[in-house]
């Protein structure tokens, strides 16, 4: 019996082989023509879904980027997608019909991977559209303005992200200490004077330190800038970095907590002695003779080149709606175990708004938290927290409202105005994630000026 069945079993086993031999040819064509069938239908079935993201923008009117986003020039554009798959932010860019098309321009921080990524050469990082221009300080590629020996560093250039930051403090201070002559023989305090401690003075300082040049780094708060007034363990994204006189910095996964990049930026402090005068506040400069006078809550400082690296934090942008100078209303959100069983509002459907939302929405604090955003959706916010805050909606851990603004805030209410009606809704907090005004009148007030840039990279 078990004879017959290893019989059997090895007759067909020498039929099937016979069979393939016979037909081999027939069934590699065939396994081809499958391959290059799903992938087509793969692409197409991408491509459907870019068109209709692309649609989405257009109806929604984030399509015409007014801020920094990519630029695709499409004919040397080869259509190999590979822009498409690195940003972090998600689908800002897909393919349709070959080509590389900005899908969800309004999402755009300014990674540069997709500049990176193109083999051809074929995208690059503009600032507004050649219809709707986008104001920002007139810099040199070494992010020197216009006033000679002043040089603008981090997002008050109009550029957002950590990596950028220190870039360009890297850059601008190595470009000013290369000129110092320019200042002629005039003593000074010192050499460099940087504005600011955040990562781009942070970095400014430490390629001072690297060239073994004078400086001095002033700050009206405390070392860290805006990331130190992150909330507590938010999650930090960035791409490695390169920090003079310390080498590349890389995180796991590109992510660190906000409490791990402090901790980190201290220790390259105390490792390289960087001297850092902190509450002290920048009020005004002027340019005498070749050299600066930096008139600060301090005292007056002398230094041959000036960077301002004072990000853009300084001054949010308001609602404009009556009530909004109660101490009930702020502007960012440190600590978000003090809010507990409370009636609370944020206002923002960008990253920094959602992000609120989700730690104010845990479960742990009872919150009843409504999130405010503007548009039907929410196209300036990574996929990530998209998924985030669309998964605590569906557990009603937070309510989204799309289309809403606030009307009026009262001392326990806020009156809120959606597509279809005007809500009273009962409440402890607002806080507004509304980005921030560029202090541009302040920068003109120094002799900087502000240009308009049309669809123009920096410099
Ligand atoms: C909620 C939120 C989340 C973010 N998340 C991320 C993220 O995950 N990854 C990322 O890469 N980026 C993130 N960013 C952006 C990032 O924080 C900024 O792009 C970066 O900090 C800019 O660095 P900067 O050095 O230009 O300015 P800042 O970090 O803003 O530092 C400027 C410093 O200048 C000081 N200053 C201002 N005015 C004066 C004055 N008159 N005199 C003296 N000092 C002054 C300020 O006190 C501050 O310390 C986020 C931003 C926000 C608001």
């Amino acid at each position: 019996m078990k004879d017959q069945k290893s019989h059997l079993l090895e007759k067909f086993l020498f039929g099937f082989l016979n069979f393939l031999s016979d037909h081999v040819l027939a069934i590699a064509l065939l396994l081809a023509f499958g391959f290059v069938f799903l992938q087509i239908f793969k692409r197409e079935s991408h491509h459907k879904n870019a068109k209709k993201l692309l649609d989405k923008a257009i109806k929604s009117g984030t399509n015409e980027p007014m801020t920094l986003h990519p630029e695709v020039e499409e004919s040397m554009c080869v259509g190999c997608g590979a822009c498409t798959t690195v940003c972090p932010e998600g689908d800002i860019l897909r393919m349709i019909n070959h080509k590389a098309v900005l899908v969800g321009p309004a999402k755009c921080v300014g990674h540069g991977e997709c500049e990176r990524a193109c083999p051809m050469g074929a995208i690059k990082l503009v600032f507004g559209t050649k219809t709707r221009g986008m104001d920002i300080p007139r810099l040199t590629k070494n992010y020197e303005t216009n006033v000679k020996g002043l040089y603008i560093a981090g997002e008050l250039g109009g550029m957002g992200l950590i990596r950028n930051a220190i870039k360009q403090g890297i850059l601008a201070a190595e470009d000013a200490l290369k000129n110092l002559a320019d200042a002629g023989n005039k003593k000074t305090d010192c050499d460099l004077l940087i504005i600011g401690a955040g990562p781009a003075g942070l970095a400014a300082s430490l390629a001072a330190i690297a060239a073994k040049k004078s400086y001095l780094t002033i700050e009206q708060g405390g070392f860290g800038g805006t990331v130190y007034n992150f909330p507590r363990q938010k999650v930090v994204m960035s791409h490695p970095f390169d920090l003079p006189l310390i080498g590349t910095k890389k995180f796991v996964s590109n992510k660190v907590s906000k409490e791990e990049l402090l901790d980190y930026w201290n220790s390259v402090r105390s490792k390289t002695g960087m001297k850092i005068k902190e509450q002290t506040r920048f009020e005004n400069l002027e340019a005498v003779d070749g050299i600066f006078k930096v008139k600060t809550n301090a005292g007056e400082f002398t230094a041959k080149k000036v960077i301002l690296g004072i990000g853009v934090r300084g001054s949010p942008r308001k609602l404009g709606v009556p009530g909004e100078d109660t101490p009930k209303v702020t502007y960012n959100l440190i600590d978000p175990e003090q809010y507990q069983n409370k009636g609370v509002i944020v206002v923002g459907g960008g990253n920094a708004g959602v992000e609120a939302a989700q730690m104010l929405g845990e479960k742990r604090w009872n919150n009843r938290v409504h999130l405010l955003v503007r548009s039907q959706t929410f196209d300036r916010c990574n996929e990530d927290n998209i998924k985030r805050i669309t998964d605590m909606a569906s557990k009603n851990l937070v309510t989204i409202l799309y289309n809403s603004s606030i009307q009026e805030i009262k001392p326990d209410m806020v009156t809120v105005k959606t597509a279809d009606s005007v809500l009273e809704l009962p409440n402890d907090f607002v806080f507004v994630f509304a980005g921030a005004e560029m202090p541009h009148k302040f920068l003109m007030s120094l002799g900087v000026q502000i240009e308009k840039k049309f669809g123009e990279g920096l410099g």
